[in-house]
C-alpha cells in the first residue's frame, strides 16, 4: 500500500549515510567505540549519569526491570493502555503486570489515584508510560513510590527529549527505557537504550546486556584482557557499531525534529478546532514539554471509527489505533496472571481513538487534507 500520507514517516540525510559509512570502514561492527560514544552523549543530552545501548525498547525494560530488583512473583502496576511490550517486559522478569487506569479522556497516562488504588505487599515496581510524548505526573508518582517503596521504571519510548518541569523524561524514575524502532522520534532501526543515575544498576545493566560475562570482546580486541567469568546468565541485547553511528546522527537531530513535530501537531490542532465530534487530548499539558510522538484524537461514538478509518484510508491517509488495551489480548485474557479490573477510562479511550498522521517533515498541505477530510466524514 502506498499511502499520500503514511501514519509515520523516517528521513536521513548524508549525516547517516557517512555514520554508517565511517562504521564499515572502521573495519569494527559490533559493540565498540561508537556505541560508547553514543551512550555518553544519550547521557550528556539528557543530564543523567549513565546511558546502557541496548538491542530495542522491549530489551530495555526487560534489563531495566531486572536491574530495579523486580522479580519472580512479584507485582509490577502497568497501564494497559500502551504497547503489548510494556507488560510483556513484566512476564519476562517472571512478575505479574497489575493493569491501572489511565487518568482520563484528555490525559490518557496512568493515573497515580489508581496506582496508589492497585498497591499490595507484593508490589515491586511501577511502569510508566508518557503516552504520544506527554509526561505522566513525575511528581506525584515520585513521591508515592518513595513512601511505598517502589521502584518506578518509565518507559519513554514516546519521549525521547520530553520533559516534565524542566527536567527531561527517561531521569525522573529509578530507570528510563527509550526505544529506536523506526517509527519513533529518533530511530537506529532497532535498537534502545536504559539511563540512570545509579552505578549499581548501570553496571548490573552492561552485565546482563552481554550474556552476565564480565569483559567485552571489545576489551579483549584491545590486548585489556584475555578471559571472563559469567556471574549470571545474561542476554545477547547488545547495540551494535551501525546503529549507535545511526543514532549518533539522529541524536544531534532530535531537538530540531521535535520542534518540527510541535509546530505539526499546533497546526492540526488548529485545523481540527471546532469539530464537535471529535475531541482532542492533552490540550491542557505545556507542548513545548512534549516529544509529540503521535497525535491520538477521540471520536465522540465508538462506531463511527471504522467509517472515518476506512474513509481516510481510500483518501490515501493512513491513521492507526494507540492502543487495543494489553488486558484484552488473548495471551492476557486466558493463561495470564495479569490482574485487570477497574479499567473503564482505557476501556473507553481504546474504542474511541484514532492516531492521525505526524512526522516532522509533515507539509502544511498534508495537514489541510487530514482535516478537511476528518471533518468531510464527520460533519455529512
Ligand atoms: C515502541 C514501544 C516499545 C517497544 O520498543 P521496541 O524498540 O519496538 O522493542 C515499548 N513501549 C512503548 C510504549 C512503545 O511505543
Amino acid at each position: 500500500m502506498s499511502w499520500k500520507i503514511a501514519l509515520a514517516e523516517v528521513s536521513f540525510g548524508t549525516e547517516e549515510y557517512d555514520a554508517i559509512k565511517r562504521v564499515l570502514d572502521s573495519g569494527w561492527v559490533s559493540m565498540g567505540p561508537e556505541t560508547e560514544a553514543f551512550e555518553s552523549e544519550f547521557a550528556d543530552y539528557l543530564g543523567i549519569g549513565h546511558a546502557v545501548a541496548v538491542s530495542s525498547g522491549t530489551t530495555a525494560l526487560h534489563l531495566g526491570l531486572l536491574a530495579a530488583g523486580v522479580g519472580s512473583g512479584d507485582e509490577v502496576i502497568v497501564p494497559s493502555l500502551t504497547f503489548v511490550a510494556t507488560a510483556n517486559a513484566v512476564l519476562y522478569a517472571g512478575a505479574i503486570p497489575v493493569f491501572a487506569d489511565i487518568t482520563g479522556v484528555d490525559d490518557l497516562n496512568i493515573s497515580i489515584d489508581q496506582i496508589e488504588r492497585k498497591i499490595t505487599p507484593r508490589t515491586k515496581a511501577v511502569i510508566c508510560v508518557h503516552y504520544a510524548g506527554f509526561s505522566c505526573a513525575m511528581d506525584r508518582l515520585r513521591s508515592l513510590a518513595q513512601s511505598r517503596g517502589l521502584a518506578v521504571v518509565e518507559d519513554a519510548a514516546h519521549a525521547p527529549g520530553a520533559s516534565f518541569r524542566g527536567k527531561k523524561l527517561g531521569t525522573w524514575g529509578d530507570v528510563g527505557c527509550f526505544s529506536f524502532f523506526s517509527n519513533k522520534n529518533m530511530t537506529t532501526a532497532e535498537g534502545g537504550m536504559v539511563v540512570t543515575d545509579s552505578l549499581p544498576i548501570a553496571r548490573t545493566i552492561r552485565m546482563l546486556r552481554s550474556h552476565g560475562m564480565t569483559t567485552l570482546t571489545w576489551d579483549r580486541h584491545r590486548g585489556h584482557s584475555f578471559s571472563y567469568d559469567v556471574v549470571e546468565p545474561g542476554f545477547n541485547y547488545r547495540m551494535d557499531e551501525i546503529r549507535a553511528a545511526l543514532g549518533r546522527a539522529q541524536l544531534a537531530k532530535l531537538e530540531d525534529n521535535n520542534a518540527m513535530r510541535r509546530i505539526a501537531t499546533e497546526g492540526l490542532r488548529d485545523r481540527l478546532a471546532g469539530v464537535d465530534q471529535i475531541s482532542i487530548p492533552f490540550q491542557d499539558q505545556a507542548l513545548e514539554e512534549s516529544s509529540c510522538h503521535i497525535f491520538p484524537i477521540l471520536i465522540d461514538k465508538a462506531g463511527r471509527r471504522p467509517g472515518l478509518m476506512e474513509h481516510l484510508k481510500n483518501q490515501g491517509i493512513q491513521t492507526s489505533i494507540h492502543y487495543p488495551p494489553v488486558h484484552r489480548f488473548s495471551t492476557y485474557q486466558s493463561n495470564g496472571p495479569a490482574r485487570a479490573d477497574g479499567l473503564a477510562f482505557t476501556e473507553d479511550v481504546a474504542s474511541r481513538e484514532i492516531t492521525l498522521p505526524l512526522f516532522p517533515r509533515i507539509l502544511p498541505e498534508q495537514l489541510d487534507a487530514i482535516s478537511s477530510e476528518v471533518r468531510s466524514f464527520l460533519e455529512k
